[in-house]
């Protein structure tokens, strides 16, 4: 009989746990600060463990890295219900919520005790404050114990963005990623250079591939895009052999864009940002991004586009200061 460990936990092949995982913070001041949450000594995540009947990979599934961000927990909780433990092959870890304390008091994007951000400074410190403690858990007793990683985001507060996903550039894993993306309902497959987020630092320290999936913006939750999440999830899961799509249907019809190129503009000093461009849409060479004002409005610049590029998210916070980002666009390599 298949047996799975897993943080203590021990399931057997067919089975289904809700649980709650719970990252230790022993001694650290922080990890109560958060009123009316009690965190009992430990941080808290929601999750659905699953034991598949029969052998293959093991994924984790993460919503919530970044709060307000919120597609990818319904996402999430209505994938862990509807998979079928005796029809699954391998085991799945649901993270429904990561930034749990985030999402209960609505402190967008950053972990509510220490305002950390879950997606930059890995591998965390497991003495350190709530947020670093968080990563060095996922270091120690995540990672080493899954074959992928897909991440759920979404634009958030301040990004308006176009579906996309983050594949990684790291040669032993790129294409094996790429084709995880390209399984998916996304049209836009962006490759990726960052190394220190969830998603990424996983790629580079333990070189298995992973994929960060953006969907929504302005901290909306649409029965749209929140079906859409559910349905890359369980196209993901069909595409290594691990579950059947089933009514979930593989659009054909969608052009996926793969971009090898991507120019991310930050703003070099404090301005007011005016978009000029909507996302997904083709921009020519020359043509304006957006422009910065100062809080007179007096103009201070024009940006025009280095090259014919598509536009996958721009910043809708109207308030920059030196290193924001503004603009994000991709010079396409292939469509298919
Ligand atoms: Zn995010």
């Amino acid at each position: 009989m298949k047996e799975w460990t897993i943080l203590g936990n021990c399931l057997k092949g067919g089975e289904k746990l809700q649980t709650v995982l719970r990252v230790p913070m022993d001694g650290i001041e922080n990890a109560a600060k958060v009123e009316g949450f009690d965190h009992d000594g430990s941080y808290e995540i929601p999750a659905t463990l699953i034991c598949g009947a029969g052998e293959g990979k093991t994924v984790l599934v993460s919503a919530s890295i970044h709060n307000g961000e919120y597609n990818g927990v319904p996402a999430v909780i209505r994938a862990a219900k509807a998979i079928d433990p005796a029809k699954l092959s391998g085991n799945i870890i649901f993270m429904h919520c990561v930034n749990y304390s985030g999402f209960r008091t609505h402190c967008y994007r950053l972990v509510a005790e220490d305002g950390y951000n879950l997606n930059a400074g890995y591998p965390g410190d497991e003495n350190g404050t709530a947020g670093q403690r968080i990563q060095a858990w996922f270091v120690k007793e995540i990672f080493p114990n899954v074959d992928f990683v897909f991440d759920l985001h979404g634009g958030g507060a301040e990004e308006m963005m176009t579906p996309l996903i983050f594949w990684p550039h790291h040669e032993p894993v790129r294409e094996e990623a790429l084709a995880a993306a390209k399984a998916t309902n996304v049209g836009f497959l962006i490759e990726s250079h960052a190394d220190n987020g969830e998603y990424s630092y996983f790629v580079h320290g333990f070189d298995k591939p992973a994929m960060l999936l953006e969907r929504g913006c302005g901290v909306f939750c649409t029965e749209a895009e929140v079906k859409a999440d559910y349905d890359d999830i369980r196209l993901l899961l069909d595409h290594f052999g691990m579950y059947p799509a089933e009514d979930v249907v593989y659009d054909t019809a969608l052009k996926r864009r793969v971009f090898h190129k991507t120019i991310y503009l930050e703003a070099e000093r404090e301005g007011l940002w005016y978009p000029a461009v909507k996302c997904g849409s083709i921009v020519k060479k020359g043509e304006s991004l957006g422009r910065l004002e100062d809080i007179f409005g007096n103009f201070i610049r024009e940006y025009p586009a280095e090259d014919d590029c598509y536009v996958l998210y721009y910043t809708q916070a109207l308030a920059l200061e030196p290193g924001d980002a503004m603009v994000a666009y991709g010079l396409l390599a292939s469509e298919e």
